[in-house]
């Protein structure tokens, strides 16, 4: 088969399908095609790679030289960036075709891509229910064979939970792998893009693909490249797997925990030595971050003043009312939260009581990693508390939206890689695994996920 033709493949797919799903903001079938004939030039000289040819949707959040990149906002409605994000310069370089980009809750603030302007995506599995977030664009088109591959990005659990709540697998990579160049900041000592594909072998291959040290990006690991694809198929026998007693407490649902419980035992049937751990601080990582998130995001979405670039209100009296009603008619409820509480935090007087907290806490939640990585070498549990919720369930309630971030925020917390993969079904609806690793080890995660499958 030709790029031109499994290209092609999948935009008669989303043209077909995308009406019912809402999964992609723009859809950009000129440029994959154009993408793919140069990938069959490539191919048909031998150059190349495993993934050269092969389609990717990348999240809007990444900039693309020449296509719209809203981030799922108002704000951004009339952006077309004007250059290439590393992850997508890395990714055209071995010559994977650009279908479009997906949708996502704006500015990547939410957990069900329901913040979006562009309008809910739905979950492939049930329409009512959503796919998750804020990477739930990515999720679905990838459940639904709307796209091989696709990039995400998890600052608080937005590749992890919309991977769970749609049956597909997810990395988010160690703070600093993948270069946040071109990537719109949400909370930058958080974010990071990651891979989302069917199995853990495309994982693997699209992981090796986008990382690696970028100059342009000040925290990027200076570091050799982890080997992401080699050792998949080791054997997990002796491998220290642990769970952490505080995972199964109450909020837990209950077809989550069976679910998480049966695939502990398919480690041990695999040899693998179930120790139990403890991670005592978990309930300290959600407080801390939706202070320190929002604190980072209120400094990063300064630059969103309508001066020179994206939404700009009409008939600006002057400078200070350009300001105003740029930034209160371009950005939505939610993103528009987290500017406030943010902005509070880091307020005179505030700053030791809410940001200068929140650090010690954030601290405190990782040396709790450390000291369980001295027992085990993965630790296992569940994604999210619930399979997906129903469309409009949370959305008027960001408390509860918030709460249900507690098994993922913790990983952002401490920059920790980890991944969710597709570990069975609750009443028809997916359920993720959640494997945690220590710092650089991507090639473990990946090994033990490809035992899944
Ligand atoms: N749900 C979290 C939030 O709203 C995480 C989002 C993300 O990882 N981008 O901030």
């Amino acid at each position: 088969i030709t790029s031109v033709a499994l290209t092609q493949h999948y935009l008669d797919r989303i043209e077909k399908y995308d009406g019912d799903l809402n999964a992609y903001i723009t859809v950009t079938p000129e440029l994959a095609i154009e993408m793919a004939k140069k990938a069959d030039e490539m191919l048909d000289k031998g150059e190349g790679s495993l993934l050269t040819g092969i389609p990717v949707a990348h999240k809007d959040i990444f900039c693309i030289d020449g296509v719209k990149t809203s981030c799922g906002s108002k704000m951004l409605h009339n952006f077309v960036a004007p250059y290439d994000a590393t992850v997508v310069e890395k990714l055209k370089a071995v010559g994977m075709p650009i279908l479009g980009k997906t949708n996502m809750d704006e500015f990547a603030m939410g957990s069900s891509s329901e913040s979006s302007y562009y309008g809910p995506t739905k979950n492939p599995w049930r329409l009512n229910a959503v796919p998750g977030g804020s990477s739930g664009g990515s999720a679905a088109v990838i459940a639904a064979g709307l796209a091989p591959l696709a990039t995400g990005t998890d600052t608080g659990g937005s590749i992890r939970q919309p991977a769970s709540f749609c049956g597909i697998t997810g990395i988010k990579p160690t703070y600093g792998a993948v270069s946040r160049y071109g990537m719109i900041a949400y909370a930058s000592s958080f974010d990071q893009g990651g891979p989302m594909s069917r199995s853990a072998e495309d994982a693997a291959w699209l992981l090796d693909a986008m990382s690696g040290f970028d100059a342009k990006d000040s925290t990027s690991l200076e570091q050799e490249k982890p080997d992401y694809t080699t050792r998949l198929a080791e054997s997990l026998k002796g491998l220290r797997v642990g769970v952490p007693k505080e995972y199964f407490g109450e909020g837990l649902d209950a077809s989550v925990s069976d679910v998480t419980k049966a695939a502990i035992e398919v480690l041990r049937q695999q040899g693998a030595d179930i120790v139990e751990v403890s991670l005592p601080n978990k309930d300290l990582a959600v407080p801390a971050y939706y202070v320190l998130a929002p604190a980072e995001a209120s400094s990063n979405l300064s630059r969103f003043d309508g001066v020179r670039y994206g939404h700009r209100c009409e008939n600006p009296k002057d400078l200070s009312d350009l300001y105003m009603r740029s930034r209160s008619e371009g950005f939505g409820a939610e993103v528009k939260r987290r500017i406030m509480v943010g902005a509070y935090a880091l307020s005179e007087g505030y700053y030791d009581a809410y940001y200068l907290k929140a650090q010690k806490l954030r601290r405190m939640v990782r040396d709790d990693f450390i000291k369980a990585f001295e027992q085990c070498d993965v630790i296992v549990g569940p994604v999210a508390p619930t399979p997906a919720f129903n469309i409009g369930e949370k959305s008027d309630d960001p408390i509860s939206m918030y709460l249900a971030d507690l098994y993922t925020i913790p990983v952002n917390l401490a920059g920790l890689p980890a991944m969710s993969i597709p570990a069975g079904f609750s009443e028809g609806l997916p359920v993720g695994l959640h494997l945690i690793g220590t710092y650089h080890s991507e090639g473990k995660l990946l090994n033990v996920a490809h035992q899944f499958q």
